[in-house]
C-alpha cells in the first residue's frame, strides 16, 4: 500500500491517513508532524524550520526531501506507507520518484481530497493536536470523549500556531502556487483518484477503502 496523500491544508488527509494506520499497520509518514517534532526539539534543521513554518510557506525542498529519504528507508516501510503532506511541489515529486526508483519501490496511488475552500477554515481552526501522539481532532467534528485530552494516549491537546486564519489564507495561496500542478502531475502519470473530501469522515474512509481495494 504506496500512498500518496495530496489536498490543501485542512482537507483531511492526516485524519484519513491515522484510520489507514490503524487498520492496516502501514506508518503514516507526515512531514509537517515531522517538522513540528524537529522544532520542538530545537534541533538545527527545526529552527530553520520554524520560520517558514509560522508564515505559512513551504520549508525548502532540500530539507524535506532529506527527511522523507531518510524515513523512507526505515524497517516498517517494506509493506508500505502513506505520505501525507508530501510531496509538495514538483521539485518534491521528482525526487520522491528517483528515490523511490532506487529502492524498487513505486506510487500505487494519490488519492486527491477534493474540497471546498470554504470549508477549510471552520476546519482547521477548530482542529485540536495531541502533543504526546500527534493524533488530530476537531473540536465540533471530532471531537476527543474529554475536552483537551487525547483518547488514544491521554496527552495534553494543543492549537497548531499556524492554525490561525491569517496564516491559513497564505497557506491557501501556497498550495495553489506550488501543490496544485500535482494533480495534473500525476493525472498524467495515470495515478491519481479522487475522493469527496467533503463527506463525514467514516465517508471519506469508505471512498479511500474502496480504492485501495481492501474493504
Ligand atoms: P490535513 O491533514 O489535510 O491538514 P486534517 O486531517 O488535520 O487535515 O483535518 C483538519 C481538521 O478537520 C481536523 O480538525 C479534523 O479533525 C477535521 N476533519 C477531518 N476530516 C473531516 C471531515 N471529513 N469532516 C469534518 N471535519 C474533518
Ligand atoms: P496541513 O495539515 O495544514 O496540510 P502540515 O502539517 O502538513 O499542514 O504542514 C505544516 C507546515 O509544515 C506547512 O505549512 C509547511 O511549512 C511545512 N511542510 C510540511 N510538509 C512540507 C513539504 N512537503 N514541503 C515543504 N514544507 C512542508
Ligand atoms: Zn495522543
Amino acid at each position: 500500500m504506496n500512498l500518496v496523500f495530496l489536498g490543501p491544508p485542512g482537507a483531511g488527509k492526516g485524519t484519513q491517513a491515522a484510520l489507514l494506520t490503524k487498520q492496516y499497520g502501514v506508518p503514516q509518514i507526515s512531514t509537517g508532524e515531522m517538522l513540528r517534532s524537529a522544532v520542538q526539539q530545537q534541533t538545527p534543521m527545526g529552527l530553520e524550520a520554524k520560520r517558514h513554518m509560522d508564515s505559512g510557506a513551504l520549508v525548502p525542498d532540500e530539507v524535506v526531501v532529506g527527511i522523507v529519504e531518510e524515513r523512507l528507508a526505515a524497517a516498517d516501510c517494506v509493506n508500505g506507507f502513506i505520505l501525507d503532506g508530501f510531496p509538495r511541489t514538483v521539485a518534491q515529486a521528482d525526487a520522491l520518484s528517483v528515490m523511490l526508483r532506487k529502492s524498487g519501490k513505486e506510487i500505487e496511488h494519490v488519492i486527491l481530497f477534493d474540497v471546498d475552500t470554504s470549508v477549510l477554515l471552520e476546519r482547521i481552526v477548530g482542529r485540536r493536536m495531541c502533543r504526546k501522539c500527534g493524533r488530530g481532532y476537531h473540536v465540533c467534528f471530532d471531537p476527543p470523549l474529554e475536552a483537551g485530552k487525547c483518547d488514544e494516549c491521554g496527552g495534553e491537546l494543543y492549537q497548531r500556531e499556524d492554525d490561525q486564519e491569517s496564516t491559513m489564507r497564505k497557506r491557501l495561496e501556497v498550495y495553489e502556487a506550488q501543490t496544485a500542478p500535482l494533480k495534473a502531475y500525476y493525472s498524467t502519470g495515470g495515478l491519481l483518484r479522487s475522493v469527496d473530501a467533503l463527506g463525514a469522515i467514516q465517508d471519506v474512509y469508505g471512498e479511500i477503502q474502496k480504492i485501495v481495494g481492501r474493504d
